[in-house]
């Protein structure tokens, strides 16, 4: 028995990344996950099957965010394969490299959309199938804590999702629901694929433990915070930069 038989979990965003290896995460500790994906249906397949290969349960949910009606889609879709759902974490994000003076109008619309929105409505939608004690854990940034004039619009983002944890904790504390923040660093992921060198070694200096986060230091955290060991953990900011803040 995992410390998760028996929950259902919803991981947005489940086709890559640190989402991928939450879904993995969450399965192996015995809940039987929606692998909810945007349009990459074969690699959506693989997290199901990475899953079922460890002997878990899963199917994938798909749903583009960030356009009109997202949330009730997802929620169509994933009331097809299951009838509740104790464990929800909004991870699907996308960033965007860009200076204050770069940013287009369209493109904060989208990094809001994606980022802010999308996790606002899915919450509010799927409030009726997450049950009393459930977990919220929405995949926040390190970003929002310390200032990085090369991420200013996405870095908002995350900030609003930040206060979407606090805000939403007090409001289902009487539910039981915890909701919760996990903050990464710069984590080894697609993602980042276009970062230069340079600022790649400047993160893995600014890790106490000097390297990249892995998704996997992520899911770990995770995997805790939805467990019944952390009920009485709520509104709460988690920093997963592996100590890049300790230096500031
Ligand atoms: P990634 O780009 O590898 O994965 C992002 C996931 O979100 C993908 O599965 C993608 O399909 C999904 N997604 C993006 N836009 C979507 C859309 N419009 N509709 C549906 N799905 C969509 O990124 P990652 O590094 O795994 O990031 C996961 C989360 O962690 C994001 O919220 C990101 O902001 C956050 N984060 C990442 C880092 C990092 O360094 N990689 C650091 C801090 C926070």
């Amino acid at each position: 028995m995992g410390a998760l038989s028996g929950k259902t979990a919803l991981v947005t965003g489940a086709s890559r990344g640190i989402g991928r290896a939450i879904a993995q995460r969450l399965g192996r500790d015995g809940a039987r996950v929606a692998v909810h994906y945007g349009g990459n249906e074969a690699a959506a397949g693989e997290t199901v099957a990475a899953i079922e290969a460890d002997g878990g349960a899963a199917f994938a949910i798909r749903a583009e965010l960030g356009v009109p009606g997202d949330a009730a889609t997802l929620w169509a879709e994933f009331d097809r394969h299951a009838d509740g759902l104790d464990i929800l974490v909004n991870n699907a994000g996308i960033t965007l490299q860009k200076q204050i003076a770069e940013v287009g109008e369209a493109e904060f619309e989208r990094l809001f959309a994606i980022n802010a929105k999308a996790p606002f409505f899915i919450v509010k939608e799927g409030l009726s199938r997450l049950r009393d004690g459930g977990r919220i854990i929405n995949v926040s940034s390190g970003v929002t804590r310390v200032a990085t004039p090369g991420t200013i619009a996405y870095s908002m983002t995350k900030g609003a999702l930040n206060v979407l944890t606090h805000t939403l904790a007090a409001a289902l504390g009487p539910r039981g629901i915890t909701v919760n923040s996990v903050a990464p660093g710069v984590i080894e992921t697609d993602m980042n694929a276009a970062l230069t060198e340079e600022i790649l070694a400047a993160a893995r200096a600014a890790s106490t433990f000097k390297r990249l986060g892995t998704p996997e230091d992520i899911a770990d955290i995770i995997a805790f915070v939805a467990s019944d060991d952390a009920r009485w953990v709520t509104g709460q900011y988690i920093d997963a930069t592996g100590g890049a803040m300790l230096g500031m």
